[in-house]
């Protein structure tokens, strides 16, 4: 007879895709997984979140055990699809939290494709054609943004995150020579405005370089750093011994979509290594995880203006593409697919505008014995990773065939312009002011104030006199309270959800500004939910002051 485990093992074969076209069997597996869309469809209300508001269940979560037993698979995939339950769904048009995507059919394709066949971008031996597929995003990329596809390389990672972590890194290198062998053995500075992301300090704590080696340079109202204190800091970084590890600008920052003068600073990394007679040149590093997509409008003929757009959003458009025109001056570039490109996590591309930078990072062949023994593209012997999925490349690459640069423009276009639509009514009521009034993307950050309140003037003051701390504080959390309830209601299928930053800007004497945020890039947004969003927030805010008297 048998043994057991072989009746066992049979079982569990149909568990996975026939290696083997088995017709019958081919049919369950896609069956299976239309099931559980199916489910989660039915979760689906007017409500911008799947099923009824639900709460996570920690405790519940850590007493769970493996079971001795099997559970077939009818009943493992509802109790996944029940994870979903209270998810929001981003492109909601009553849906503007945060830039988070939504991702599109293609995107989602070019996720399954290598979730089932799972190569591994390690080597094109074990990613065979995937490798390719990596490769032509790449250059796709690199050409739109205006690098010289030819000369420049790059690979995706594990998030922004991980690309700040690569530019830096070669930065690093460039200002240590050989200190991913010896260390860093020296004290180093990275530059980067106060606006920018905290993943700089997450990287030089990661790093081994310290978090208190970045500098942060203070912003203009505009968000951008401010030129002249950069080369401040730099020129006092360099005359107390310091080196260099990299200047991060940040090409559309998270909260308010600030851009940095990315021509200034290179112009004024040249200066340095002029001036100080630099043995090195501090590498330039461009946070464009956000602001990258707009190089679409690189060619758009504003004047024209083909698609249509509104007039201040062809302001809005051009003003940003003006800065990010100039993304091919730096040295490497953060790029997110999963920011603004509608493709699912983890999608991030970090590109170097010279591929032998690579150099800076590779391992010696010896040093990994069972790998690369065929095939001749290897980005293993520098990515930090070893094992990559090749998720990342093929959605990002599923979204750059299916919408090409025009549609691209329609998607980001239609954000702005919506953001354009909302930035217009809240500036036609009195009570409401926008704070990122400079701003030129998809981002409104705003605040409510009482009755009675100046708002003209209430925002000038609040961020740069002392004497309006406490006031800042106390509207601080009025318009906490207010962001509750928009939230309570919009969780009900009433309103839209929009998010909350706690401190979008600190004030000029430091306390911080916190903002309500409508980040819209739902290519279903309308028109009619940007007054929506207004309508709510007012109701809210008569709530509170119900709540008050
Ligand atoms: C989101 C973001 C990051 C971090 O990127 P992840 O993909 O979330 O790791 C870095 N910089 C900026 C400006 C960001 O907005």
């Amino acid at each position: 007879m048998a043994p057991r485990y072989r009746k066992l093992l049979d079982e569990i074969r149909r568990e996975f895709p026939q290696p083997v076209s088995d017709p019958v069997h081919d049919a369950y597996a896609v069956f299976s997984i239309l099931r559980a869309l199916n489910q989660v469809d039915e979760l689906k209300s007017r409500a911008p979140i799947l099923g009824s508001p639900a709460e996570p269940d920690y405790d519940a979560a850590r007493l769970a055990r493996v079971a001795d037993g099997q559970q077939p698979l009818e009943q493992v995939i509802p109790q996944l699809v029940s994870y979903l339950e209270g998810m929001f769904i981003w492109g909601h048009p009553r849906s503007q939290i945060n830039v988070v995507p939504y991702p599109s059919l293609a995107s989602i394709i070019g996720v399954l494709l290598p979730a089932i066949y799972n190569p591994n971008l390690c080597s094109d031996e074990s990613s065979r054609r995937l490798a390719e597929a990596e490769v032509r995003a790449v250059a796709m990329t690199a050409a739109m943004l205006g690098y010289d596809a030819e000369k420049s390389g790059g690979v995706f990672t594990f998030g922004g995150t991980g690309t700040l972590l690569y530019g830096v890194k070669i930065g690093l290198e460039k200002a240590l020579p050989d200190c991913l062998q010896h260390g860093v053995r020296e004290p180093v500075v990275v530059l980067a405005s106060d606006q920018s992301h905290y993943a700089v300090k997450t990287v030089a704590a990661w790093l081994g370089i310290g978090q208190e080696s970045v500098q942060r340079i203070a912003t203009h109202p505009d968000n951008s750093i401010k030129l002249g204190e950069l080369a401040v800091a730099a020129r006092k970084a360099i005359e107390s011994g310091k080196r260099i590890a990299a200047i991060v600008a940040t090409m559309g920052s998270t909260d308010a979509f600030g851009i940095d003068d990315l021509e200034g600073i290179v112009q004024l990394r040249d200066e340095l290594v002029e001036e100080f007679k630099l043995d090195y040149r501090p590498h330039v590093h461009a946070d464009a995880v956000i602001g990258w997509a707009w190089s679409v409008f690189n060619d758009y003929n504003y004047e024209q203006n083909e698609l249509g757009f509104r007039g201040r959003t062809v302001r809005s458009l051009a003003a940003a593409q003006y800065r990010v025109q100039h993304l091919p001056l730096a040295d490497s570039i953060g790029i997110d697919f999963h920011k603004t490109a509608y493709v699912p996590y983890i999608s991030s591309l970090v590109l170097v505008k010279n591929a032998h930078d690579f150099k800076y990072v590779a391992r010696a062949r010896d040093s990994m014995p069972y790998l690369y023994q065929s095939g001749e593209y290897h980005p293993g012997m520098f990515t930090l990773e070893t094992s990559r999925s090749a998720t990342g490349p093929m959605a990002a690459l599923a979204n750059l065939l299916l919408l090409g640069k025009e549609g691209l423009r329609t998607l980001l276009g239609h954000a702005v312009e919506m953001a354009e639509v909302f930035r217009e009514k809240i500036e036609s009521h009195p009570d409401v002011t926008v704070l990122n009034g400079d701003n030129v993307g998809p981002v409104t950050l705003f605040r409510v104030y009482p009755h009675g309140v100046n708002t003209f003037t209430i925002k000038d003051r609040e961020r740069s006199d002392p004497k309006f701390r406490d006031q800042l504080l106390a509207h601080n959390a009025y318009n906490r309270r207010i962001f509750e309830h928009v939230q309570a209601e919009a969780i009900e299928g009433r309103g839209v959800v929009i998010s909350m930053t706690d401190c979008y800007r600190q004030s000029d004497y430091g306390a911080p500004i916190s903002a309500l945020k409508s980040y819209v890039l739902s290519p279903f947004a309308d028109e009619s939910r940007m007054q929506s969003v207004l309508s709510h927030v007012l109701a809210a805010r008569e709530a509170v002051e119900k709540e008050n008297a």
